[in-house]
């Protein structure tokens, strides 16, 4: 089969490859989306990072190894031992797989398990690919109404969705978001969804902050032309209640803080790619609280997980899944007209799609 190798920063090959071994508890995918990520493009930039250069101690993997973790296929083969999916079934993929032993998976922590191996990172196995085996725990069934391309939205959605349940949002609240790349612009969604009476956004890219009106934005600043911080606050009376940052620099951190109300909750989402200094007096004395938010819950054989939610938004058309996929391209386009588009500093682009099959 074809995939497409991260074997170091800037240096993705297209090359085939012999397919894995489906041991009894595995499946097989033949892959039909997978989104470009942005901690794809960290990889590409400065990795290797998170794909192991020594062999993985969970799944002996190392690079080079095809990335790829927003995926979704149809199942071609399943394990001896798999009986809760079958051979035809339309899938999408949760790629982090915890250890299951350690204090948090035993506490159902997940999410927060220091061992977490991921598809398209670690296991050895990705989406940029014609298939990928990976564990049948970590696949969920697609719907009738569900499209193989929404799919591959699932994981972006349940990002937002989880930032958002993290913030302890409540319906009726006030709501700013910095930061409208492709997860933010998911907690626009969420936020909306969830009964945000006001959505606000600051976002330099007029596309992006277009693409944040269709999103549920009510209001979008553009925070090269006004001060954003000064503009939530007039329009919520003093802050919002709930501001989530996902752009991962200092200005846009203190602005998170600085437009919450006194009491008022800042959730942050961004992995920032350096140290952010802070005035610990504007959490302290306006008893501000900062949360931190990660992937999703993740036991992906629950019934109730944020993945099933977010697939339940997509079959009830609450995510308009055209204003969020820009781009669809071939595993073979994947460096020239995927990571290098996206990494152009003022890409239009939301999420660029690959379709390897
Ligand atoms: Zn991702
Ligand atoms: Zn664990």
């Amino acid at each position: 089969m074809r995939a497409a190798r991260f074997y170091t920063s800037g240096d993705i090959r297209v090359e085939t490859v012999e397919p894995s071994p489906v041991r009894d508890t595995d499946v097989r995918i033949e892959i039909a989306a997978c989104g470009i990520c942005g901690s794809d493009l960290i990889e590409y930039q400065q990795g290797p990072e998170h794909t192991p250069i020594e062999p993985n101690s969970r799944t002996g993997a190392s690079i080079p190894v095809p990335l790829g973790h927003e995926c979704s296929g149809t199942i071609t083969e399943v394990g001896a031992d798999v009986d809760r999916i079958s051979v035809g079934d339309r899938v999408t993929v949760n790629p982090n797989i915890p250890c299951r032993e350690c204090r948090y998976c035993e506490d159902g922590q997940y999410n927060v398990c220091p061992n977490v191996v991921a598809v398209g990172f670690q296991l050895g196995e990705g989406g940029f690919a014609e298939s990928a085996v990976v564990p049948a725990t970590q696949v969920h069934r697609l719907p009738d109404g569900v499209s193989l391309e929404a799919g591959a939205l699932v994981e972006p959605f349940a990002v937002g969705l989880h930032a958002v349940r993290r913030s302890g949002l409540q319906a009726g609240d006030t709501v700013a978001v910095f930061g409208c790349g492709p997860i933010g612009l998911t907690a626009v969604q969420a936020a909306a969804t969830a009964g945000a009476k006001q959505v606000l956004v600051s976002e330099p890219n007029d596309t992006r902050r277009n693409t944040a009106r269709n999103f549920g934005a009510d209001s979008c600043i553009d925070p090269t032309e006004e001060d954003a911080v000064e503009a939530i606050r007039d329009a919520t009376d003093g802050g919002v209640d709930v501001a989530f940052e996902f752009a991962g620099v200092e200005p846009t951190f203190n602005a998170a803080v600085n437009c919450t109300r006194r009491g008022g909750t800042v959730t942050v989402g961004s992995m920032s790619r350096g140290e952010v200094s802070t005035d610990l007096n504007d959490i302290v004395t306006a008893e501000r609280t900062v949360v931190g938010t990660y992937c999703y819950g993740f036991p992906p054989q629950a019934s109730r997980t944020e993945f099933d939610a977010v697939i339940g938004s997509l079959e009830a058309e609450e995510i308009d899944v055209n204003a969020y996929i820009t781009g669809r391209i071939g595993l073979d386009e994947i460096t020239a007209s995927g990571f290098e588009r996206l990494l152009e500093p003022e890409t239009d682009h939301v999420k660029i799609v690959v379709e390897p099959t």
